[in-house]
């Protein structure tokens, strides 16, 4: 019965920007990762939605790539051998707090059994946290911190976005989704990535094109963060989001932006983000060379490079739970 009302009230919270419900399964992993983090803050005092939105940023990059062992455990932070045992340590895997110290490893001992065990969630989160503070306890400091670790812009600034998410959402299960356009709306698309494209010398089609009337709202398909908005001489005006999974959905030839949508600005599946246009192909402010239609497109960062993906399996997916969550509702 109790099970029951949870998954009641989860449903209920989720209306009506969203589509899909959470199981119960979901909440419980997302309540244990929370718990994670808070232990390694009280051991650290580096927050814990930091350490939650680097072991997110991890997880992803692990789903992305082949060369990295699959996660196990609760944590997807991976540290690879060098850093964790030190770079001229003659052991690849060293677990001796001693030796890794002397080696200048990251690796520590977070439970307290004596050894710094790379498989276990604790000490694996707690040498992370560790390495962070030994920047200081500011925000910039770990900024820093994370800047020399990964050598890479993109990925501290993903890492903040998702930590942006856990502070307000204070979750990590932010997997619903919504069609980009309303349904309400006459629109059509078909599989359309892949085809070659008239415009702008020889570029593949990233994208699905969702045509539509001047106008119909623009809406987001997940959680996330508006990571670039403006002109862009091929997509006209356009909007960049980056979600949870470290997904990045492109937006193009908007008629206009939602009121007062920034760059860093949270938004929600199904929040209107803009209008169907007809905008690009020239200078800023272009308009009405094609028929009005949204350009969406969708990219996987690996933590190295990023790479277009086809978004129509995941539309029509999208498309279908929406619908069936109306006809749901209005019963
Ligand atoms: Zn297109």
């Amino acid at each position: 019965m109790r099970r029951f009302f949870v998954l009641i009230s989860l449903f209920l919270f989720l209306l009506p920007c969203s589509v899909s419900a959470l199981s119960l399964d979901d909440k419980q992993l997302s309540d244990s990762r929370k718990k994670l983090y808070r232990k390694i803050e009280s051991r650290t005092h580096v927050p814990w939605y930091l350490i939650g939105a680097v072991d997110q940023y991890e997880k992803n990059v692990r789903l992305a790539r082949r060369d990295l062992p699959k996660q196990t455990g609760l944590a997807g932070l991976y540290i690879p051998p060098d850093k964790w045992s030190g770079a001229l340590n003659p052991k690849a895997y060293e677990s001796e707090p001693a030796a890794i110290a002397l080696f200048g490893g990251m690796g520590r001992d977070g439970d307290g059994d004596g050894k710094a065990d790379r498989n276990n969630d604790t000490d694996v989160l707690y040498s992370f946290a560790e390495y962070l503070a030994s920047y200081g306890m500011r925000m910039d400091d770990y900024r820093i911190g994370l800047w020399e670790y990964y050598q890479r812009d993109k990925s501290v600034g993903i890492i903040f976005n998702h930590m942006k998410l856990i502070k307000k959402y204070k979750r990590f299960n932010l997997k619903e989704r919504a069609f980009p356009v309303s349904l309400r709306s006459d629109y059509s698309y078909r599989s359309t990535w892949g085809d070659a494209r008239g415009w702008g010398g020889r570029r593949i089609h990233e994208g699905t094109d969702v045509f539509a009337g001047y106008g119909v709202a623009v809406k987001s398909s997940c959680f996330g963060v508006i990571e670039m908005k403006g002109w862009n001489r091929y997509g006209g005006w356009r909007v960049g989001i980056r979600d949870f999974n470290n997904t990045y959905h492109y937006y193009a030839h908007l008629n206009g932006f939602a009121k007062g949508l920034k760059e860093g600005q949270i938004v929600t599946p199904g929040q209107v983000i803009g209008s169907v246009g007809s905008s690009g192909y020239g200078p800023p402010g272009t308009a009405g060379k094609f028929p009005p239609h949204l350009h969406y497109g969708m990219y996987k960062d690996n933590g190295r490079t990023e790479w277009s993906f086809d978004p129509y399996p995941h539309m029509k997916m999208w498309e279908r739970a929406e619908k069936k969550a109306l006809r749901k509702k209005r019963k």
